[in-house]
């Protein structure tokens, strides 16, 4: 047997994915003023971004950067470890701290590094990684990449989670949720899994990307709003890309578990400290999203009148309080029907088809931000309305 053509694997795997309607397609956006954007010179209002406060272009983030870029310049120059932790990045991990009420914070360059650092030092082979189905990839890949033992329960299902916890009640474990689901817009039952965790002697570790800035006490995030504090739920990963508009990420915790990951989670030692300005955004994203309050009340406003105008429409959604609406289409064909439809109205809303959700649940994501204007979401409702009658036809 000749042995395998690497590129050519590849490209017979994409001529599939093609096949199947599956394909990615790359957007290049040529600008932004809030939430329009601008792809092949066409303006769309953009119901795609993760940036629900509306943070990413907000006047204090842009100065701060700026004032930390003319102090610091722009790269950090090294590890953490090795210089690279400036005063910009130890303010910052104090304030989250603060924030969600945890002893400390450690700062990652993305969630998804975060995670595969987090698990990696806690995990190795032979230990148990708990995980809900729905879990964001960088979870399910960090199980992987440990080499732990991956059991997996129904969407939300506490006591299937149970049922694999006490299935090997010897063997060291960790439990792994979305606060906040990326693609259902769902919350964790998230006193029950603690509960759980606290009955079966296992660690819980909530990921909390969609939540942070969202719910709870001055968006402290879903487990704030759970009233879970650092007892109850010993690992908080969240990232600062979402809601607070910048990128990166933190883990806050015991001193114990920080100081261990320091020494332990590879993605944190073996990488380039986040640029310094990089977090004094950040850290100014974490003063207006506490602090302003009538910023998330007019995002949640705009999720109930999302949902109230789907409800009136007779348009079908998933259960979900957060900015991550979803309309659940089955067929890839016909979510990407809707979202082409939509574009030519003039919307941004991606479907989001497998395997980023499981076969035949193709979707169409509404990510609601405080940046829209009633008007945009009530023209979005009619389009959204008028595609499906459409197809249905
Ligand atoms: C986006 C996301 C991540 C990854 O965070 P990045 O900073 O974008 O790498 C991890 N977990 C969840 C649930 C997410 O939605």
């Amino acid at each position: 047997m000749p042995r395998p053509d690497l590129l050519a694997r590849l490209a017979a795997a994409q001529a599939q994915r093609a096949h199947d309607g599956l394909l990615r397609q790359l957007r290049t956006v040529e600008s932004v003023d809030g939430p329009r954007i601008v792809v092949a010179g066409k303006t769309l209002i953009d119901f795609a971004s993760n940036d629900y406060l509306g943070l990413a272009q907000h006047p204090a983030l842009r100065e701060a950067m700026a004032r930390a870029a003319s102090r610091w310049g722009v790269g950090a120059g090294a590890a953490h470890l090795l210089g690279g932790h400036r005063d910009e990045h130890a303010a910052l991990e104090e304030k989250l701290a603060r924030w969600t009420q945890r002893e400390r914070a450690l700062l990652f360059s993305t969630g998804y590094m975060a995670n595969v650092g987090v698990v990696g030092a806690l995990l190795g082979n032979g230990d148990m990684c708990v995980q809900d189905k729905l879990n964001h990839a960088s979870l399910i890949d960090a199980a992987r990449l440990a080499g732990a033992n991956l059991k997996r329960y129904l969407h939300a299902d506490a006591a299937g989670a149970q049922r694999q916890l006490e299935s090997n009640p010897e063997v060291a474990a960790l439990l792994t949720t979305d606060g906040v689901f990326s693609m259902d817009g769902d919350v964790a039952p998230l006193v029950d899994l603690s509960t759980l965790c606290k009955t079966q002697s296992a660690t819980l570790m909530v990921d909390d990307a969609h939540g942070l800035g969202v719910l709870g006490t001055d968006g402290a995030g879903s487990l704030s709003e759970a009233g879970l504090g650092q007892d109850d739920a010993p690992i908080l990963m969240a990232t600062l890309g979402k809601a607070l508009g910048v990128a990166g990420a933190f883990v806050a915790g015991s001193a114990a578990l920080i100081d261990g990951l320091v020494q332990f989670a590879r993605s944190y030692v073996y990488t380039t400290a986040m640029p310094p300005a990089l977090a004094a955004a950040a850290s100014a994203a974490v003063d207006v999203a506490r602090e302003d309050h009538e910023r998330r009340a007019r995002l949640h406003r705009h999720i109930a009148q999302f949902r109230h105008g789907c409800i009136a429409r007779g348009i079908a959604l998933m259960d979900s309080r957060t900015p991550i609406q979803s309309v659940l289409l089955g067929a890839n064909a016909t979510a990407n029907m809707i979202a082409l439809r939509l574009e030519d109205a003039g919307f941004y809303v991606p479907a989001i088809r497998p395997p980023t959700v499981p076969a035949g649940t193709a979707r169409l994501r509404v990510s609601l931000s405080a940046a829209h204007a009633e008007a945009d979401i009530e023209r979005l409702l009619d389009a959204l309305s008028a595609a499906l009658r459409t197809e249905s036809r």
